[in-house]
């Protein structure tokens, strides 16, 4: 691991890549071609067997090629892999889950603590979004997460895809030079190449995925402490890509005072046009969507998006199983936001906005618990309204339980025990106990309605 990584990170957290040097390394050179439509790449990833059993085979999942989502997003494009070896031996990949991954049969057991080197190349389409830019979140074979005898192979049409643990990554993106490629992490390098084409390197601290996005951007900048934010959006588009900047700084420094330090060096979100406020949280790199002016709506999704680096990002969870735990505590945080940084009035103007209309819904969708795993819901809108709308309600009803020192205590002490690994409901009813001397098990019982008991 070179010294490199450590420019992704913030000065006091350069620590954390020697603290997880058995975190899975990818090294990706990736060349983004509009012309032709296409990404190619080569991958290797250096992996470890942490599971504690012997590893038959290794699952990547090829997000690219999960179904249209409800929202009609993806569906149109296309990624497969060739030339796969491990340790240099070679590998026939077996599609398996709608496509959605490769199986990788290894030549011999992969024993507990042991590592491998996977290396491949691979091709996916690539479709430009409406504005022409490219987001290309999950754009490269990831790593599914294993459980018990099994990996994780869920898939969905709802919005989110991605499941994963932490890893750090090293990319090499090369791009024609009129376009700009933005990425998570941090970019160390840049290169004209004389074919018109520019090669940029980037690294990452550990981060749960790999998003990167390539457009024709303008950019505006903002600071919280000594992260830098960056908001990118395509030439044209008139979204007000400063006041989204300026948002973005405070909810972070927000967050990072009410939840514990945000670690890396910067965040860029890519700002797109759509026809409402809507968002897609990857580490390091949000897709953020406007509907149209950068208003309250666009406000309050921004400071859900940015939550989001705490929520799933850093603390991870299980998204198909668990979703509750980021989608309500980024809810909630956009509210704690609005009371943070504009006062009670606009806090209130947005929980009747984004919480108390959708808590209405979930209540006459038949009130359902918050913890239920997304196809357990009857349908996604049900889902939303629960999970977006009464999720929220449960947390400020644990935070009138607890008073704010414990309420805030929990979540900075879930934060940190879970900090690049994967929180669960348990372990954020014990943060919750823990720090208010409270047994809750009736409360989550009621409301998320799993006995979550350790
Ligand atoms: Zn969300």
């Amino acid at each position: 691991m070179d010294a490199a990584f450590a420019a992704a990170m913030r000065p006091a957290f350069a620590g954390d890549i020697a603290r997880n040097q058995g975190m899975p390394r990818y090294d990706l050179q990736l060349w983004i071609a509009p012309a032709s439509g296409a990404l190619t790449g080569t991958e290797q990833i250096r992996y470890t067997n942490r599971t504690g059993a012997p590893l038959n085979d290794i699952a990547l999942r090829l997000y690219p090629n999960f179904p249209t989502d409800v929202f009609g997003k993806g569906g149109d494009v296309r990624m497969d892999v060739s030339d796969v070896t491990a340790d240099g031996q070679a590998i026939a990949p077996r599609l398996v889950a709608q496509d959605t991954a490769v199986l990788l049969d290894l030549p011999q057991p992969l024993g507990p603590g042991a590592s491998t080197t996977l290396a491949l190349s691979f091709r996916a389409s690539i479709v430009a979004w409406r504005d022409g830019s490219f987001p290309l979140p999950s754009y490269y074979p990831m790593l599914a997460v294993r459980e018990g005898d099994a990996w994780r192979l869920d898939v969905t049409r709802f919005a989110d895809h991605v499941y994963a643990e932490s890893a750090f990554y090293a990319a090499t993106i090369t791009a024609p030079s009129d376009l700009t490629v933005i990425a998570s992490g941090s970019t160390i390098g840049e290169a004209q190449n004389a074919d018109g084409t520019t090669t940029r390197l980037v690294r990452t601290g550990p981060v749960r995925e790999f998003a990167l996005a390539a457009g024709n951007f303008a950019r505006a900048q903002a600071a919280a402490g000594d992260v830098a934010v960056n908001v990118y959006t395509e030439r044209g588009t008139g979204l007000d890509a400063a006041q989204v900047a300026r948002v973005a700084a405070a909810a972070l420094a927000d967050f990072d005072r009410r939840f514990g330090a945000y670690p890396y060096a910067e965040l860029d979100i890519q700002l797109l046009p759509y026809e409402y406020d809507g968002g897609d949280e990857f580490p390091g790199l949000i897709m953020l969507y406007a509907g149209g002016a950068v208003g309250a709506g666009t406000r309050y999704v921004t400071a859900h998006e940015v939550a989001h680096q705490w929520w799933y990002g850093v603390a991870g969870n299980d998204i198909f199983r668990q979703p509750w735990l980021d989608e309500a505590l980024a809810q909630y945080s956009g509210i704690l936001y609005a009371e943070d940084v504009a006062g009670p009035a606009v806090a209130e103007a947005d929980w009747q906005r984004e919480v108390a209309r959708r808590y209405r819904g979930a209540l006459a969708d038949g009130n359902l618990p918050i913890g239920l795993a997304i196809d357990e819901y009857p349908s996604f809108n049900v889902y939303y309204r629960t999970v977006y709308g009464k999720g929220p309600v449960f947390l400020r009803t644990l935070r009138e339980q607890l008073g704010d020192a414990a309420f805030f205590t929990a979540l900075q002490d879930y934060y940190t025990r879970n900090r690049y690994g994967v929180g669960t409901t348990a372990s954020f009813q014990q943060a919750c106990e823990q720090a208010s001397g409270q047994p809750l098990g009736a409360l989550f019982a009621e409301w998320v309605g799993r006995s979550a008991a350790p």
